[in-house]
């Protein structure tokens, strides 16, 4: 099939899906809608980010009669030097998935779902919210956003939903993964701005990998560790023997959420030994001198004693982070997750700061992004901060919003976001009324998940955008808007490195389904806002209406001009601003750029926080009745979240155990009787599950693990959160384990 006729048979697709559609479709170069990419030749290869992990690596996508067929790493993208992991090499598998999502899908009175036409689907998704707003106010409509979709897409759903249907309350799945990380950075540097490229894995000397499993959760990013050429002590600090632990130099086994006092007391003895780097600390640091005295109630004997490890080997760990080396701190979900991860990952940045290890090769307090566009959706999804890393609070923000999207500023709500959980909670009290969920599964990932199912009879309408029918969300749903996924839309990612990769689309979705963008630009019209929107008229348009948000803010990226951009620089990270484009460019190493070698940091006097707390209890310790403590992670790299996609693929399947299980010490599973592949009873406060036993010395006593991909987990993790982040703490509740 020619390229031209494979444009034709994509608009045919999408004009049959219905008269309301068909009279955008008139104009799709206006449109957007059913847009193919006409420089694409039907047996070209093309270069794509992938989309699952933050990682962003650069996948070669193989056309043949204009649709991708196969796949190969890109050897000549900065981030993954020609390679991929299983997830990556299967991407496009759960695009042929016989359960896509073809039709929109509306609940009839007997309570099936059943396929409909776009314009009634359009006619449903109107009429009901607004009945719903119309009762209850503008507010009683929330939507839950990802980083699952490209930047423009989740700009285009946080400005539509704010600026053009008038709800004040959104959030995004990020907030599971990256919220503290993102208050962190704010709180510490003045914006949220992870400040190191992926080279630094190369360049470091000395490298802490806390609550990080790299090599199965950032496979890659393990494989740029492995090319240091500098001999590097890695040192993970993790309760679990992990595939990282085992490979690393070190490992601090810890007691769970020992960590805190584990880092105050490095950072006491740091102080103790003039082991600091007082130049820096003087000229772009505030707040150290306080920061001495909180440390004055911390030593490594409190350290030795919450965490379990030895006074001596803590002692050697100080000398080390203050030794003049290049230290390097890295950190995800163990830190994300947690009842007190901002301060935690605060403790980090303040022992990079500390020693002058920040803005240099091979040093960084540096966050591990988890999906592929969080970064995308820290910056530009619109919700409990307004585009661009601005805030709903500051009328200059709004303004400025407003002048540069020229649209008038009383659409934008000057109020800040409730949170994720704070939506449930308004859900669960009857004041959020409806719900509109793009690209994730809260039915399965949300924590305490039961109660989630329990929110869902609270809700008059519930809608889910999705690729699938099929998942536990989609199967709670009024209405099912069918969403074409990752290869069959353009548009760009951000990486956890701050690279902006463009994503290409290489397929045509199935059926009814269009691109999310295209699904926002129906609502629009049909909502009556369409005018707003106006010149969000394409992907590529909508990325220039972005980078001129990003302009003068930390994350400008005005210099870049537009997708071709990208695609000659192989991606290219932020800052990149008009003005600093050509220096940028005949820079030695314009690939690989790390903030803050300037000692600058973006607090309005250009110093760096030390920010610090004492450690809280844990809010769900072991007792009598739980005696156990649950931890949760990632399983192998083959699986990815709640599994929508991942399970689609019958390689991927073959690399991880289909059924739940969960992991414990031989010295309990001895006492408790329990044999290896025995199925077990674990109970929480929550609910109860089952699930077989896999008898491992990578735990420790009094302690098991499940992994995140499977529903069963999340009916045992309790609500607590983060104070400053909002963010779920799923790693560490209390249960008991019993033989079946
Ligand atoms: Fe994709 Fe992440 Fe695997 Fe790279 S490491 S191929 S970005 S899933």
């Amino acid at each position: 099939m020619s390229a031209l006729k494979f444009i034709k048979s994509e608009l045919q697709l999408h004009k049959r899906a219905g008269a309301l559609t068909d009279r955008l479709l008139q104009s799709p170069a206006a449109h957007g809608l059913g847009r193919m990419p006409l420089e694409l030749k039907p047996d070209a290869t093309v270069d794509s980010v992938c989309g699952f992990c933050a990682t962003g690596c650069s996948l070669k996508l193989h056309l043949k009669a204009g649709r991708a067929v196969n796949l190969s790493a890109n050897a000549n993208y900065p981030v993954n030097l020609g390679m991929a992991c299983p997830k990556g090499w299967e991407a496009l598998a759960p695009l042929s998935a016989s359960d896509r999502a073809i039709m929109p899908m509306l609940r009839a009175p007997n309570g099936e779902l059943s396929p409909v036409e776009w314009p009634v689907a359009m006619e449903a998704f109107v009429k009901r919210f607004k009945a719903v707003q119309a009762e209850h106010g503008p507010a009683s409509v929330a939507f839950l956003s990802t980083g699952q979709i490209v930047t423009e897409e989740m700009a285009f759903l946080g400005a539509l939903a704010k600026f053009g249907m008038g709800i004040v309350h959104g959030d995004g799945n990020t907030r599971q993964c990256m919220a503290t990380s993102a208050v962190a950075y704010k709180q510490s540097f003045g914006y949220d701005a992870p400040p190191y490229t992926y080279q630094d894995f190369e360049e470091s000397d000395v490298l802490f990998f806390v609550g990080a499993n790299p090599c199965i959760a950032h496979p890659i990013m393990w494989q740029r560790v492995m090319r240091n050429r500098r001999n590097p002590e890695i040192i993970v600090v993790d309760p679990r023997k992990t595939e990282t632990a085992m490979a690393g130099t070190q490992h601090l086994q810890i007691a769970p959420k020992s960590d805190l006092m584990l880092f105050y007391g490095l950072a006491a003895r740091v102080v103790e030994l003039g082991l600091i780097d007082p130049a820096f600390i003087a000229a772009h640091t505030q707040e150290f001198e306080a920061f001495k005295q909180f440390l004055l109630d911390y030593n490594l004997e409190r350290a030795a004693e919450a965490s379990g490890i030895g006074f001596e080997d803590l002692d050697a760990l100080a000398h080390l982070i203050g030794s003049g080396k290049r230290v390097s701190f890295w950190w995800t979900m163990g830190v994300n997750q947690s009842y007190e991860g901002t301060r935690l990952a605060q403790s980090l940045i303040n022992l990079a700061l500390m020693t002058g290890n920040i803005g240099k090769p091979g040093t960084g307090a540096n966050s591990i992004t988890g999906q592929c566009n969080a970064m995308g959706s820290r910056l530009f999804s619109n919700t409990t901060g307004l585009l661009g890393g601005r805030n709903f609070e500051s009328a200059e923000d709004r303004t400025d919003v407003a002048d540069l999207l020229q649209i008038p500023v009383g659409c934008i709500p000057d109020q800040q976001s409730l949170s994720y959980y704070e939506i449930i909670d308004a859900i669960e009290r009857g004041e959020i009324k409806g719900l509109w969920m793009v690209a994730t599964n809260s039915a399965h990932s949300w924590i305490n998940q039961k109660r989630f199912a329990r929110i869902r009879e609270k809700l008059d309408f519930f809608v889910v955008q999705d690729m699938y029918p099929t998942t536990d969300s989609a199967q709670l749903a009024d209405l099912l808007l069918p969403a074409a996924g990752w290869g069959e839309k353009e548009g760009v990612f951000i990486n956890s490195e701050r690279r902006v990769g463009r994503v290409r689309k290489v397929r045509g979705a199935p059926g009814q389904a269009l691109s999310d963008f295209n699904i926002f630009r129906l609502i629009a019209h049909h909502w009556g806002c369409g005018d707003l929107f106006r010149s969000w008229s394409s992907p590529e348009a909508v990325f220039q209406l972005l980078t001129r948000l990003s302009a003068g803010m930390p994350c400008d990226m005005s210099g870049i001009e537009g997708y071709s951009d990208l695609d000659a620089a192989g991606g290219i990270q932020w800052p990149y601003s008009r003005a600093s484009r050509n220096a940028i460019q005949a820079s030695a190493d314009p690939q690989q750029r790390r903030l803050f070698e300037n000692g600058q940091f973006y607090h309005a006097n250009g110093r760096a926080r030390f920010l610090f707390e004492a450690p809280r209890e844990m809010p769900e310790p072991v007792d009598a009745t739980y005696d156990f403590l649950l931890l949760t992670g990632r399983g192998t790299s083959s699986q990815w979240h709640t599994q929508t996609r991942t399970a689609k693929s019958d390689v991927l399947r073959k690399l991880y155990p289909a059924k739940p299980y969960v992991e414990i010490n031989p010295f309990d599973a001895q006492r408790l009787n329990i044999l290896s592949n025995q199925p077990v009873r674990i109970s929480s406060r929550r609910g109860t599950v089952v699930a077989s036993a896999v008898i491992l010395s990578s735990l420790q006593e009094g302690q098991i693990f499940m992994p995140m991909h499977y529903k069963e987990t999340n009916q045992l993790t309790a609500d607590a959160y983060d104070p400053y982040s909002k963010q779920p703490s799923y790693k560490a509740c209390a249960v008991n384990i019993q033989k079946l």
